[in-house]
C-alpha cells in the first residue's frame, strides 16, 4: 500500500519555475485507478509549463501537478472497475474526454469539445502516483520495451500524423525535428514511406534525424529548403508534409515543398496567427490540408502498439537522457538548449 503522502514536481503559484513537493496520494473515485509511475517523461508542452508563457498562463490553474507522459503499475483500483487488476503494466491517454459532445458521440472524441488534460487541467504523473480514469488506462503489451512505454503520448502523436493519409510510396517532408518529427522519420520508413527530407535548424536535432533514418536532412538557416526538396524531386514536390514545428517558416516552407495534390498534415502549434499564401500554396494547388490534434483515441494506440510488436520502430537514439525526478530541473535546461530529445524521470527509484 502507498503511504499518504508522495513525491510530486509542482507549479506551486502562477509563476515561472516549479518545486519538488510532499504532497498527499492521490485519492481514486470508484471508476478510477491508481498508478504508481515507473518512468516520466518530458514534453515540450511541461518546458511551456515551466516557462509560465503566455499559453500557460491563460491555462492553467495551479496549484498542480504536471507530466503527462508515463508508464507505471496499477497499484490500486476503484470498486467499479473491471479488466484491470493491481500490479499490471499500463500507461494513458491523457485526454479526458465528456463522452457526451457531439464529437464524442460521433466517434471522434480526440476533438471533445469538453476535454480535460491529466497534467494540465488536472494532477498528473511527475509524481510517485497518478490518478486516471478507468477507460483511459492502456495496458501494455509485454513485447514493448519499457522505456518506449513512457513515450507512447508524443509517439501517438506521430502515428497519428504519419497514418492520416497514405504513406507508403510516398516522397515526405518533415518540418521540425523535434522528438515527434524524429519520431516520424521512423513511422514513415517503417510503412513504406520515402525518401523522408527533414528541416530542422538545430545541429544536434539534425544529427537524430539521420539517425533516424532520413534520407535529407536541411538546415533551413543555411540552405533554401524548398529548392533542395524541389530539385531532389524532379521539381514536383513531396506527396506528404508533416508540419511539427509550429514555426511560421517552417510552416509556409511546408506548403511550398509539397507538390500539386499532396497532403500537408499540420502537428506543430504555432504561437500565433500567421499569413499563409493559400491562393498559390492551398488552392490552386489542390492542397489536402489536415489539423491534428492528440491521438485517435484508440485507433491510434491499436496501430502504435502494432506498429512497436513489429519491432520496425528503433526509438532508443531518441531516448537521450534519464534522470531521477528531484533532477527535474537539470532535464527542463536540458531541453531548453536542444541538446536532448526524450528525458525520462524516474519517480520511485531508477529502471
Ligand atoms: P519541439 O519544440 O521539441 O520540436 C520543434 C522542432 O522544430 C525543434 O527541434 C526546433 O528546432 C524545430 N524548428 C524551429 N524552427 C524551425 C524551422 N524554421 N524549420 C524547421 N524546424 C524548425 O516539439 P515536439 O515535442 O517535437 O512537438 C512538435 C510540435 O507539435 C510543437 O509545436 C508542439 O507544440 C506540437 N504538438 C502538437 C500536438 C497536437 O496534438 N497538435 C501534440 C503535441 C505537440
Ligand atoms: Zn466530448
Amino acid at each position: 500500500m502507498p503511504s499518504t503522502s508522495m513525491q510530486a514536481i509542482m507549479k506551486p503559484a502562477p509563476a515561472p519555475g516549479a518545486e519538488l513537493r510532499q504532497v498527499p496520494v492521490p485519492e481514486i473515485g470508484p471508476r478510477d485507478v491508481l498508478i504508481r509511475v515507473r518512468a516520466a517523461s518530458i514534453c515540450g508542452t511541461d518546458l511551456h509549463i515551466y516557462s509560465w508563457d503566455r499559453w500557460a498562463q491563460r491555462r492553467l490553474r495551479p496549484p498542480l501537478v504536471f507530466g503527462h507522459e508515463f508508464c507505471g503499475h496499477v497499484e490500486r483500483i476503484g470498486d467499479e472497475v473491471q479488466g484491470l487488476k493491481p500490479g499490471e503494466f499500463v500507461s494513458a491517454e491523457m485526454h479526458v474526454s465528456c463522452g457526451l459532445c457531439y464529437q464524442c458521440r460521433t466517434g471522434q472524441s480526440h476533438i471533445c469539445q469538453y476535454v480535460r488534460i491529466i497534467g494540465i487541467d488536472a494532477d498528473g504523473c511527475f509524481a510517485e502516483f497518478v490518478k486516471i480514469p478507468a477507460t483511459n488506462v492502456w495496458k501494455i503489451d509485454p513485447a514493448i520495451p519499457v522505456e518506449y512505454a513512457a513515450i507512447l503520448d508524443p509517439l501517438g502523436n506521430a502515428v497519428h500524423t504519419v497514418l492520416a493519409g497514405d504513406i507508403a510510396g510516398m516522397s515526405v517532408a518533415i518540418t521540425g525535428a523535434g522528438p515527434i518529427g524524429l519520431f516520424s522519420i521512423a513511422i514513415a520508413k517503417a510503412c513504406g514511406g520515402g525518401p523522408v527530407f527533414v528541416t530542422e535548424p538545430h545541429p544536434y536535432r539534425q544529427k537524430l534525424a539521420v539517425k533516424m533514418g532520413a534520407d535529407h536532412v536541411i538546415d533551413p538557416t543555411s540552405t533554401d529548403a524548398v529548392a533542395e526538396v524541389l530539385s531532389h524531386t524532379s521539381g514536383t514536390g513531396v506527396d506528404v508534409v508533416l508540419e511539427m514545428s509550429g514555426h511560421p517558416d517552417a510552416l509556409r516552407q511546408g506548403f511550398q515543398m509539397l507538390r500539386r495534390g499532396g497532403r500537408i498534415s499540420l502537428l506543430g502549434i504555432p504561437a500565433k496567427p500567421l499569413e499563409i499564401d493559400l491562393a498559390n500554396d492551398v488552392i490552386f494547388k489542390g492542397a489536402i490540408v489536415q489539423g491534428i490534434n492528440g491521438r485517435r483515441v484508440f485507433d491510434t494506440w491499436y496501430k502504435m502498439q502494432a506498429l512497436l510488436k513489429s519491432g520496425a520502430l528503433k526509438l532508443d537514439p531518441l531516448i537521450t537522457d534519464r534522470m531521477p525526478l528531484a533532477d527535474f530541473d537539470r532535464g527542463i535546461q536540458m531541453l531548453l538548449s536542444g541538446d536532448a530529445s526524450k528525458i525520462l524521470l524516474y519517480p520511485n527509484g531508477s529502471a
